[in-house]
């Protein structure tokens, strides 16, 4: 099939029933991106931007976008890479992290489960009782945001794309918890220790963000985190592929379906948030203690 432009198409849009030449599809590629980040203000003159890079497909594709988009708005990037320390995975995303970092010439660092409690992720779930997904989720959230507010940055550019959102979106309905909900996209209140985190590729299907790298013949690591089965999220994303193949546009229906509630989702729960700063640690948190070390700091205790 041929591209509207007349040559050889290579991507076939079904939700929009296009097909796409290179060249067409990296041009829409970088124009969904563009719009995401002027959309949602996400990123503004001057501001230094770091951004949370695994090393996987949608952090690296993520971090050459920004790139990118520096040659027309000036801003700063630093990488930042956290290591959960899963075997036999992590290491070598990190590797691909670190090379994409030096021919990029940007600032990298890393900062690992290890040195932060002691342990890595796969020795606290050594027991087998813990969900690794949930702590992992706690874990590197609390990194994230710490390393990036060290690194004084501005705003923390997170690689979620479509399928991210959409599943998301879903595990919070099913989850029965509305008030996460509300601040998938905006936080409920703004606090100055946490730094704000934006996703410029949540308007972008995964498979698009795959095309994507290999037509600009970026490097990607395509293993997958040994513990991802276990998560529901999985689970999610196989239900929400099989729809958006009998349904194509499903995973923009759900997004676009979120955006139209989010508003009033925010008003609605934004009402009584209130900030605390963990006793513990100093952080933010909702409770006395924050989640970070209510959850992991106690896993992590030395046996007495
Ligand atoms: Fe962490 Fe789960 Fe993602 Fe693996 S799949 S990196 S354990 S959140």
């Amino acid at each position: 099939m041929d591209c509207f432009c007349g040559r050889d198409a290579v991507y076939f849009l079904q939700y929009a029933r296009r097909h796409l030449c290179p060249e067409h599809f990296i041009e829409m590629f970088d124009r969904r991106f563009r719009r995401a980040v002027r959309k949602f203000r996400m990123i503004k003159k001057n501001d230094l931007v770091a951004v949370g890079l695994s090393g996987g497909k949608d952090s690296t594709v993520l971090l050459h976008s920004l790139v990118q988009l520096q040659k027309d708005l000036p801003f700063e990037l630093v990488a930042i890479t956290i290591d959960e320390g899963i075997k036999d995975y992590r290491e070598k995303t990190i590797e691909v992290a670190k090379r994409e970092c030096e021919k990029l010439g940007i600032r990298h660092r890393t900062y690992s489960f290890r040195d932060a409690s002691g342990k890595t992720l796969d020795e606290i779930i050594d027991k087998g009782e813990e969900l690794p997904c949930s702590h992992c989720g706690v874990m590197r959230r609390y990194l994230l945001n710490k390393a990036a507010r060290e690194a004084k940055a501005d705003k923390l550019a997170i690689g979620h794309n479509l399928d991210d959102l959409a599943q998301t979106i879903l595990m919070n309905i099913m989850r029965k918890e509305p008030s996460r909900l509300a601040r998938i996209n905006e936080p409920l209140v703004n606090d100055p220790q946490f730094v704000r985190r934006i996703k410029p590729m949540m308007l972008i299907p995964e498979k698009e963000v795959a095309a994507y790298a290999m037509l600009k013949g970026i490097e990607m690591e395509h293993l997958e985190c040994p513990y991802a089965n276990t998560a529901l999220r999985q689970d999610v994303r196989r239900l929400l592929n099989q729809m958006e193949e009998k349904h194509p546009g499903t995973k923009f229906k759900i997004a676009a379906s979120f955006f139209e509630i989010e508003d009033a989702l925010q008003q609605k729960y934004g009402k009584n948030v209130e900030i605390r700063r963990c006793v513990q640690c100093g952080e933010p948190a909702a409770k006395d203690r924050c989640m970070y070390c209510r959850k992991i700091r106690e896993l992590t205790k030395p046996e007495s």
